[in-house]
């Protein structure tokens, strides 16, 4: 039973929907109410504080990693990678532009990439595309010397073959960043409707008919899809796959005396300080074939794998188990570049923003504003 009122008000016909309210979905609202005042703009999410991407990552505001780009230029080639790095690098100043002031614990606390011993190979590799990276680089950031071998492994960290330090790469706290962009939103007259399930999209004369769980439905001009890695649950057919990623948080430590964001294999491996706890996630190259879920979870080869990483490079026993673990979903695929599409005349969607969306995540919104509204 729906009344008059509520259809006259929560339930009123809008100018622009957008399904997901991750970073996508919220930057592209941001875009489109800033450039249309009086247009009626309405984001709907099924979950009813969090749950996304954009609510579950590591907080790494980061460019790449030596190996990751590597093995980027293997596989997408020059012109990709570093278009997808320029991306990341204007996403970010992008979003820090728009958030200037909020409280999001950004720090600037560099990067490392890591090579345990026995990478060797791998470490070497990673070293003779430094001259070329660091020229790209250059280009891109005006940082002249991106990349540098660190001469000797940070304090607390042990058993490496080698360390290679990132200059340009943050942290900042996905909870905060994500707040303080519905809070921009919120300000601007962006409507945010949680705890509703898109179930379909079934275009109409009138514009697209957008049904919700439980049978109710809201009339849409244009419809933005930043569901991302929940995509292929509810809209079949698009280029993007689910990947489950696993996040591990130690109880307060006494002993942690490095700062800044680590990455081993590709950026498979990740870790970063939360005040004086330890975060460590990914293992994702562990179980490529199995960890391909929207659904939560936690699984032990994972948790122990990511233990003994911590035990065998920063010493530390975290064997009596970790004070948080959480998973989120990824939106990944066969190429490396966002998904940004027209569907229709009304639908348009922007999703597989892979383990970039921190970065990427304001122009890729962004682009789907524009899409919506040319
Ligand atoms: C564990 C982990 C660590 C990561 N670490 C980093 C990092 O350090 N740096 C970085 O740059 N990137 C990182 N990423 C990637 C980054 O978080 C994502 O690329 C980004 O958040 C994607 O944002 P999004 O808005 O497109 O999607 P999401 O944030 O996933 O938002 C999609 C939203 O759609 C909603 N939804 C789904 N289906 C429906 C439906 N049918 N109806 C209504 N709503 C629906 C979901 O509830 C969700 O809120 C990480 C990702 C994970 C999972």
């Amino acid at each position: 039973m729906i009344s008059f009122w509520e259809r006259d008000t929560s339930l009123a016909d809008v100018d622009f929907l957008l399904i997901g309210a991750g970073i996508t979905g919220m930057n592209a609202a941001i875009a489109l109410k800033s450039r249309h005042p009086l247009a009626r703009v309405l984001v709907i999410d099924r979950h009813p504080w969090g749950g996304g991407a954009s609510y579950r990552n590591a907080g790494f505001a980061c460019l790449g990693s030596p190996t990751e780009l590597e093995a980027d230029l293997a596989r997408f080639g020059e012109d990709v990678t570093l278009d997808l790095v320029e991306m990341r690098w204007k996403g970010l100043n992008r979003l820090l532009q728009k958030l200037e002031g909020a409280d999001i614990d950004l720090a600037w606390c560099g990067g490392m990439e890591v090579f345990p011993a026995g990478d060797e190979e791998a470490y070497q590799r990673a070293m003779q595309i430094i001259p070329f990276l660091n020229k790209a680089f250059h280009h891109i950031t005006g940082e002249p010397q991106n990349f540098y071998e660190a001469k000797e492994s940070p304090a607390g960290i042990q058993e490496l073959k080698g360390v290679i330090r990132i200059a340009r790469e943050g942290r900042l706290h996905p909870g905060k960043l994500m707040q303080a962009l519905s809070a921009l939103a919120g300000g601007l007259g962006v409507s945010l409707m949680r705890g509703l399930e898109v179930s379909h999209l079934d275009p109409t004369d009138k514009g697209i008919c957008v049904t919700l769980g439980g049978g109710t439905s809201i009339l849409a001009g244009s419809v933005g899809i930043a569901t991302n890695g929940f995509t292929a649950d509810w809209y079949p057919g698009l280029p993007v796959f689910p990947a489950r990623n696993q996040v591990f948080l130690s109880h307060p430590l006494d002993k942690l005396e490095w700062d800044t964001c680590m990455h081993y294999h590709q950026g498979y491996v990740y870790a970063r300080r939360v005040d004086d706890r330890l975060l460590i996630g990914g293992a994702r190259h562990l179980a490529l074939q199995t960890e391909t879920m929207s659904e939560e979870g936690i699984t032990q080869p994972i948790r122990t794998y990511l233990t003994a990483f911590a035990r065998r490079h920063f010493g530390l026993d975290l064997s009596a188990g970790f004070a948080w673990e959480w998973s989120g979903t990824l939106g990944v695929g066969d190429a490396k570049h966002p998904y940004i599409e027209d569907l229709g005349d009304r639908v348009h969607a922007a999703v597989r923003l892979g383990g970039m969306g921190v970065a990427i995540g304001t122009l890729v919104g962004e682009s789907l504003a524009h899409r919506m509204a040319p």
